[in-house]
């Protein structure tokens, strides 16, 4: 049986940032399942679909393969063929993966991959359902909240810093709108699971937080 770690938390919690640094010191693979959204949304836009265009985007699920590969522990995310993993990264992505993650036939195709990679080997996996739906028995289920002008501050440092251009107000707006949408749609709604257990990141740096969720791993595991 393998071990596996569930992180839950609205965009911009941290998630990926700590996931990353654990896998890494716990030997584990880290599984970035908002990068699988994202690969679908990128397939979506370059194909000219509509987020509300649920028959082309039905098909297109048909016509899509997303793939996972790690290189020194870094993920990679394959679209066709094609490693799409810094083209997934801009706004405009995010916000088309959040308007067409709504839709059964998207998750379905997505979460079964998930489980799949969850089964062969001992992995931290980050999203919106991880503790709720993907991996229900994970050994541990953490669930990262912050606030949201402390998150639209992170997004806005981590886009800066790769010379994007972006407005924090923007940002902050975007945050907010897509949180709404994760948490409110029919399904798998964005929510703590009964068994995770909570950590607000607001005051706490990286290293503040990774130390944490040791504490955490070690308490439950
Ligand atoms: O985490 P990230 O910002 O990359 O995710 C992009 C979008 O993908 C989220 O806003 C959410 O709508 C969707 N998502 C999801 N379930 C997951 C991971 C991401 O619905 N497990």
């Amino acid at each position: 049986m393998s071990f596996n770690i569930a992180i839950d938390g609205p965009a911009g919690a941290g998630k990926s940032t700590i996931a990353k640094q654990l896998a890494k010191s716990l030997g584990v693979i880290y599984v970035d399942t908002g990068a699988m959204y994202r690969a679908m949304a990128y397939y979506f836009i370059t194909n000219g679909i509509a987020p509300q265009d649920i028959e082309k985007i039905a098909e297109a699920c048909g016509q899509v393969d997303i793939t996972l590969t790690y290189e020194n522990g870094v993920q990679n995310v394959w679209l066709n063929g094609e490693n799409v993993s810094d083209k997934i990264r801009t706004e405009e992505v995010g916000k088309m993966a959040s308007a067409t993650s709504v839709y059964p036939v998207v998750r379905n195709k997505l979460v079964e991959l998930q489980q799949q990679l969850a089964k062969k080997a001992d992995v931290i996996m980050d999203g919106r359902d991880i503790g709720t739906v993907v991996l229900p028995d994970a050994d541990v289920k953490i669930y990262m909240t912050a606030s949201p002008a402390i998150r639209a501050k992170r997004r806005y440092d981590e886009l800066t810093a790769k010379g994007m251009e972006c407005d924090l107000e923007e940002i902050e707006k975007d945050i907010i709108e897509r949180d709404y949408r994760d948490m409110n749609r029919e399904n798998s709604p964005l929510k703590k699971a009964d068994d995770a257990v909570e950590l607000d990141t607001s005051d706490l740096d990286i290293d503040g937080v990774v130390k944490a969720m040791k504490e955490i791993i070690e308490r439950v595991k």
